[in-house]
């Protein structure tokens, strides 16, 4: 395996200086002096202040320090590395997102235990001695001991079972002796060979297509350009260039498969993969999938990874010793020395912006990622983002397309239940025609999904002698009732209380009243008409947790339960082959007023939902309940015309230069002194230079004017695609400096308009 990046630097005699970037929110690099040469991208320690941070050095020195004030800065053990790639693609997200470098770097250097010494771990061998005695007890040690493998001591009490104090005795005696093993045993490496899938027609195509893209560089529209024959030509395989490609294909239609295949070609070719999910809950099932592929399951990257995991999976990686890694958006950072694919599965996925410190999407990025790799990347959707349907069309990315799902199986049918015709008992939920579908299903022993994406049991709740709504003391958001934890939760600042027996503000008793569904309030209405049906409720939820959801969603896959009842979580990716009812609860939450991407991302979701059922044998059946059922996201579900309902969204957005005909970018400012955001909202907007092809809108309240006790004021600056709006916005922002406790943030195209 390559190591290159652990190899120690040529060492040279005299002390040089070097720019070193530190993982914080300073304008630039720091001039250190180095013993030795050191290249870009050279962790080293550094010293600041009075602590040492880990820093990167990311160029040469500019000299501006005088020599009698520098401070010495020393390369770790093992001269580990950052692969020069992942520099620039710092450099180009800190730019991008007008974020200090070092703050894009602190994300590159979370594993910050990664970098420390190793720990081996201890362990025992037969030895030369012979014990005294012996008992039948050491008899089996010692039989144990003859393989050769080092074993802790309690591993080998377990084996041969004997007491830890037989063992002791066996060491003591030197029958057995110590040795000294690396901390961590080597990662499995996926075998591309392990079990390929049968492709049908349409999948070997695409998976044709994209394995070529790895090793012939056919980059661009036109493959045929004079430089990638030649390559093509030659015998060796040659690294592949950067692409990227739209995998279209209908929910069930076996991207995951087909993209498995590329994933194969690229480790044959001894690349590194790089897999993004839109979410941890998703990869319960994509690990298992996998491991049945390639033999073994990925390196995983998210969040809930303990602080050993990470540092094993951070080195690994570095070493090039993890081959494939599957992770969440922040697996974008990792030090990969042989990238040579990215996949962005779900690409449409909102999931994938990071809307907190740096703000980006992940998808974008990836993207960037790749053109710096230089090497392919495939976007993976049943319905992609319009920026990528424009990119698709307009044959800036490759489109590979399956229309079909494999097998027998075939796109459900999807009927809207029309809310204002068809009646449904004050206070409750399902229609009699979503409950005449769901008795069907069950007395057939399939499975059914009821999906709303509302968490909780009721979003709202009201005292009915006053009138109160109760909110959010720090937030100007109402509190979602948890009737199982009795309590009332703010879904933004995470505030909690006990459900009051009386309301705050009337004293009256006995007197809230909840209002509207939340998945817990369909769960008891269900349960109510279904006693004997086994339901179960996943939902994103904190107070459910990603463990809860993941069981669920295991259970469902056994046919365990019968109904699974679920916010967004359960819209995607799963794959349950008995699953043949899907009811939409609510079709109409969700579209929020000057959201341009409102629409599409109700389509999106709906017609995620809407193609978990049916996906093996028995057909699938999707029943939609709605208020609005001319509405032509509703029409474009019904029919199933997705393409058309993209031309009309593209056709509107060109109309008002929306994305991705215009740029925008969104300024948020936010404090808990509410006159100091307002003014300076209006100190700001008045700050604004004049530029051809650039409209501010604004300040105006943010959605949530109040968000975990801080006031907001939001500034949208709209420019046409032509315009450089990060020399735009540093033009503007360096002109202006923020009252202390005023705090801004820079949404370069911001996904949410909260
Ligand atoms: P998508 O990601 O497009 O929704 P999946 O990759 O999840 O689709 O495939 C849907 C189901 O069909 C999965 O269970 C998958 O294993 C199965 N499948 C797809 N293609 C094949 C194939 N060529 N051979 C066997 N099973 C397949
Ligand atoms: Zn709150």
């Amino acid at each position: 395996m390559n190591d290159a990046a652990l190899k120690p630097q040529t060492q040279t005699e005299h002390s040089a200086r070097a720019a070193v970037l530190l993982p914080l929110p300073l304008e630039g690099a720091y001039d250190y002096r180095v013993d030795v040469a050191l290249p870009r991208g050279a962790i080293v320690a550094a010293p600041l202040g009075s602590r040492t941070v880990l820093g990167v050095v990311w160029g040469e020195a500019d000299g501006a320090v005088a020599e009698t004030r520098l401070k010495s800065a020393a390369p770790l053990d093992g001269n580990p590395c950052l692969p020069a790639a992942l520099c620039e693609f710092i450099d180009w997200m800190a730019r991008y997102t007008l974020t200090p470098p070092g703050i894009v770097l602190a994300l590159a250097l979370r594993a910050r235990q990664a970098f420390e010494a190793e720990t081996p771990r201890v362990g025992f061998v037969r030895g030369a001695g012979t014990p005294a005695r012996l008992t039948p007890a050491r008899s089996r040690v010692l039989a144990l001991a003859e393989d050769g493998l080092a074993r802790s001591i309690a591993g080998i009490a377990e084996e041969a079972n004997v007491t830890p104090q037989v063992v002791r005795g066996l060491i003591d005696s030197g029958a057995l002796e110590k040795v000294s093993l690396p901390e961590f045993l080597p990662l499995p490496l996926p075998d591309p060979e392990f079990a390929p899938a049968l492709l049908n027609a349409e999948q070997q195509l695409a998976a044709h297509e994209l394995c070529a893209r790895l090793s012939t560089g056919t980059a661009g529209v036109s493959p045929a350009s004079p430089k990638a024959k030649k390559r093509a030509a030659g015998t060796a395989a040659v690294p592949g260039e950067f692409s990227a490609t739209l995998l279209d294909g209908v929910t069930g239609s076996g991207k995951t498969e087909t993209y498995f295949e590329a994933v194969a070609e690229a480790l044959r070719l001894n690349r590194q993969v790089m897999i993004l999910l839109p979410e941890i809950a998703l990869t319960v099932q994509f690990l298992e999938r996998f491991a049945a592929r390639f033999g073994c399951r990925p390196a995983e990257w998210h969040s809930d990874l303990s602080p050993k995991e990470r540092r094993r999976v951070y080195r690994a990686v570095l070493a090039g010793e993890a081959r494939v890694v599957v992770g969440a958006r922040s697996a974008l950072f990792l030090p990969f020395p042989e990238l040579g694919l990215i996949i962005v599965d779900e690409e449409h996925e909102q999931a994938y912006k990071q809307e907190d410190g740096v703000i980006y999407h992940a998808r974008d990025m990836a993207v960037v990622r790749a053109r710096i790799e230089n090497c392919p990347i495939v976007l993976a959707s049943a319905t992609p983002s319009l920026e990528t349907f424009v990119n698709a069309t307009s044959g800036r990315y490759h489109w590979l397309k399956l229309p079909r799902r494999h097998g027998r199986a075939v796109m459900p049918e999807i009927r809207l239940v029309d809310l204002r015709s068809v009646r449904v008992e004050p206070g409750t939920w399902l229609s009699q025609p979503l409950r005449d579908a769901l008795a069907a299903t069950l007395a057939n022993g399939e499975q059914a999904m009821l999906f709303l994406n509302r968490r909780g049991y009721a979003p709202l709740t009201l005292c009915e002698s006053c009138g109160q709504k109760m909110v959010c003391r720090s937030c100007s958001a109402w509190l979602v009732e948890h009737r199982y934890q009795r309590r009332l939760a703010c879904h933004h600042c995470g505030f909690e209380m006990p459900i009051p027996l009386k309301c705050p503000h009337c004293e009256a008793e006995k007197c809230l009243i909840a209002c509207g569904p939340g998945v817990e309030r369909v769960a008891e209405e269900f349960a109510a008409a279904f006693p004997q049906a086994r339901a179960a409720i996943a939902s994103s939820d904190t107070m459910h947790g990603p463990l809860e959801t993941q069981a669920a969603i295991r259970a469902m896959a056994k046919h365990e339960t019968d109904v699974l009842i679920g916010t967004q979580i359960v819209a995607k990716g799963h794959h349950f082959p008995r699953l043949t009812l899907v009811g939409v609860v609510d079709a109409d939450l969700g579209g929020s007023e000057g959201d341009p991407r409102a629409r599409e991302r109700t389509f999106q979701l709906l017609h995620q939902v809407a193609g978990r059922a049916g996906r093996a044998e028995r057909p699938g059946l999707v029943l939609i309940q709605t208020r609005n059922s001319d509405d032509p996201v509703m029409g474009a579900l019904a029919s199933g015309d997705r393409d058309a309902f993209l031309e009309q969204e593209r056709a509107a957005r060109e109309r008002v230069s929306a994305p991705p005909f215009g740029r925008l970018a969104a300024i948020i400012l936010a404090g808990a002194d509410g006159d100091a955001v307002r003014n300076a909202g209006r100190v700001l907007a008045r700050a604004a230079p004049k530029a051809r092809g650039v409209k501010i809108w604004g300040p105006t309240p943010a959605f949530y004017q109040l968000l975990r006790g801080r006031t907001r004021e939001r500034l949208l600056v709209q420019a046409e695609r032509s315009v450089d709006v990060q020399a735009y916005l540093h033009a503007w922002l360096d002109r202006v400096k923020l009252a202390t406790g005023v705090r801004m943030a820079v949404d370069v195209d911001p996904m949410s308009f909260f």
